[in-house]
C-alpha cells in the first residue's frame, strides 16, 4: 500500500477522477462528500471493483466539527493518514462585485479557504513528524482563476483561490523541516459539473477558444499533476504553484 490519501469532495469531477487513478496506484482512498452520498458510494464501489480500498467519508469542509470527524472516520477505517488533497470547492452565479451579498461572501470562502485551512490543519496534526506523525504531502486544488481574476464572472471566488495559493506557500515553508510538502494544483477550465452549477452550462464551449490549446481540460489530466505532486517523483517540489490549464 502507498498510504492514505483523504480527498475532499471526491464524489465527483476531478476528485472522483484523482480518487480512481490514486487507488489504481496503490492508495487507500478516502472519499469525502458532502450532500451527494450516492456519487461517493459509486466512487468507492468502482475502486473495491477494481481491487483497490476505498471508503466513503461524509462531512463539510466548512464546518470544524465535521471536518475533525472525517479525519477520525478516515484514521478508522484505512489507517493513519499520509496524504490530503483540498478538492473541495465551489463558484457560484455569474455576478459583478457590485451585486455580491454578504452571504454569498461567506459562503465562498468558508468552503474554498477556510475548508481548505481547517483539513490541512487536520492533517498537519496526523502527518507531522515533529508530532511523532509519518510525513506525508497535501496538494491544494485551486485555479487559474487566482491568476485571472475572473471579473465580471466570480471575482470572488478567484480572491479565495488566490487566497488557497498563499495558504499553499506559507504552509510549505511552515511545515518543511516536518517532512510533509505542500503544494497547488491550478486548472484551467475542466470538464466536471462545476460550470452548471454556477449556473453557466455552456461555459466550457465559451471559453475553450480562448486556451491556447484550444480545449478544456478532462479530469483525468488534473488527476495526473496532482499524483505526481503527491509521489516522491516530487520530492524536491513544495510551495509550488503548478498550472494545468493548456497554456492559460
Ligand atoms: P464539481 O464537479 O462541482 O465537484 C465539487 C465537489 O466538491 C463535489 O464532490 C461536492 O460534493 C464537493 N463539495 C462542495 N462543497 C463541499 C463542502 N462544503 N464539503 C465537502 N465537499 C464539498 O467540481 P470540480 O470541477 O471537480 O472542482 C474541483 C476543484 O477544482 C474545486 O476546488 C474547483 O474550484 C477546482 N477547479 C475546477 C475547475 C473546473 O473548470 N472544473 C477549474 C479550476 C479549478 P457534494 O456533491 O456532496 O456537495
Amino acid at each position: 500500500m502507498k498510504g492514505v490519501l483523504l480527498i475532499t469532495g471526491a464524489g465527483r469531477g476531478i476528485g472522483a477522477a484523482t480518487a480512481r487513478i490514486a487507488a489504481a496506484r496503490g492508495y487507500a482512498v478516502g472519499v469525502n462528500y458532502r450532500v451527494d452520498a450516492a456519487s461517493a458510494e459509486g466512487v468507492v464501489d468502482a475502486i473495491r471493483g477494481a481491487g483497490g480500498t476505498a471508503a466513503a467519508i461524509p462531512g463539510d469542509v466548512s464546518l470544524e466539527a465535521d471536518v475533525v470527524r472525517m479525519f477520525d472516520t478516515c484514521h478508522q477505517a484505512l489507517g493513519p493518514l499520509t496524504a490530503l488533497v483540498n478538492n473541495a470547492g465551489v463558484v457560484d452565479q455569474k455576478a459583478r462585485v457590485e451585486d455580491y451579498s454578504a452571504a454569498r461572501l461567506e459562503r465562498m470562502f468558508a468552503i474554498n479557504v477556510v475548508g481548505s485551512i481547517l483539513c490541512a490543519r487536520e492533517a498537519v496534526r496526523r502527518m507531522s513528524t515533529a508530532r511523532g506523525g509519518p510525513g506525508g504531502a497535501i496538494v491544494n486544488v485551486s485555479s487559474v482563476a487566482a491568476k485571472l481574476g475572473s471579473s465580471g464572472e466570480y471575482v470572488d471566488y478567484a480572491a479565495a483561490k488566490a487566497a488557497v495559493d498563499t495558504f499553499t506557500i506559507g504552509l510549505a515553508r511552515e511545515v518543511v523541516g516536518e517532512g510533509i510538502r505542500v503544494n497547488a494544483v491550478r486548472p484551467g477550465i475542466v470538464r466536471t459539473g462545476i460550470h452548471a452549477s454556477g449556473g453557466q452550462p455552456d461555459r466550457l464551449e465559451r471559453i475553450a477558444p480562448l486556451v491556447p490549446m484550444q480545449r478544456p481540460g478532462e479530469p483525468d489530466e488534473i488527476a495526473h499533476a496532482i499524483l505526481w505532486l503527491l509521489s516522491d517523483e516530487a520530492s524536491y517540489v513544495t510551495g509550488s504553484l503548478l498550472d494545468v490549464s493548456g497554456g492559460r
